[in-house]
């Protein structure tokens, strides 16, 4: 199943179908994509039984005018650090012999395509695979843990380096949840799509130059190690995001270094899922309507 945030609305893309949920469900499910998390064996029954039979009167309007994020009010979203072997030598790191989690706070979400503000000279790029939490964990063993995965999607893990490297002792969470750090999207994909969903294929680009070119095959601590890392410990909720970490071609980790600058285009994609584009801009160039536009398309 592919499942979308558009205009505000859960929608079940079906081949070139748009299906209404709440349209289609007559109801049963109400149009917000957050609340599908909580219901979310219920739902993906009504998909299988619903999907095949969706009649051309299902479809959703013409165009889409709004991509919003496909769980834009998880209650927490983990990121993971130096998760790929090529970025943690890149970092200078050695290879953590546990995951190396933080957070990106919820209020960091941001739709697919939303412009970012800049907060200051030294903000970078880090394309992930995103993990959304379909049923609650806790104490998940690693061999039953992709059946709690509601679906994948692209996300980016926004980073202000300065801000998340300042200090003696480092504390990334703050420097990684500024406005719109968060955005994820465009659409979220069930676990059965892939061939493989361990091996995926994810790529960034700045301005149209391939900055980040990995396979998820290459991750540390892959998917499933990380719900029974992260759920012997907290609990997992449906709608939770985990960031799975980026690999090698970030700017921080470049000779020179390179940051983000206004006008900048970042694409970021991943196999069998699609892709996103974010601009950036600055403080100045940002007024307070198109940033309160932005905020709205989460
Ligand atoms: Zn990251």
């Amino acid at each position: 199943m592919r499942i979308a945030n558009h205009d505000d609305r859960l929608t079940l893309l079906a081949g070139d179908t748009a299906i209404d949920v709440s349209t289609a469900s007559d109801g049963l499910f109400d149009h917000r994509i957050e609340h599908i998390y909580d219901r979310w064996d219920e739902f993906i029954t009504w998909c299988r039984h619903h999907a095949p039979r969706a009649q051309s009167a299902d479809a959703a309007g013409p165009g889409v005018a709004a991509v919003g994020a496909v769980s834009p009010r998880p209650r927490q979203i983990f990121g993971v650090g130096l998760n790929y072997v090529d970025h943690a030598a890149e970092a200078g790191s050695p290879l953590p012999t546990v995951p190396l989690l933080f957070t990106k706070f919820p209020s960091a979400i941001a739709g697919p395509n939303t412009t970012i503000t800049l907060t200051g000279p030294s903000v970078d790029w880090e394309v992930e695979l995103v993990v959304v939490v379909g049923r609650r964990c806790e104490k998940v063993n690693r061999a039953d843990a992709w059946s709690h995965v509601a679906g994948l999607t692209v996300g980016q893990d926004i980073s202000d380096r300065d801000v998340q490297l300042q200090g003696a002792n480092s504390q990334y969470s703050f420097g990684k949840s500024f406005e719109n750090f968060a955005p994820i999207g465009p659409v979220l994909v069930t676990p059965d799509e892939f061939d493989d969903p361990d091996s995926l294929a994810l790529r960034c680009s700045v301005n149209g130059e391939i900055m980040q070119d990995g396979t998820s095959s290459n991750l540390v601590f892959p998917v499933s190690e990380l719900i029974e890392y992260i759920s012997a410990r907290v609990t997992l909720f449906p709608g939770d995001l985990i960031f799975t970490g980026t690999p090698a071609g970030v700017g921080l980790g470049r000779s020179p270094r390179r940051y983000l600058r206004a006008g900048d285009v970042i694409v970021s994609t991943i196999e069998g899922i699609g892709g996103m584009t974010n601009k950036m801009t600055d403080l100045e160039s940002a007024s307070p309507e198109s940033r309160h536009q932005a905020a709205g398309a989460r």
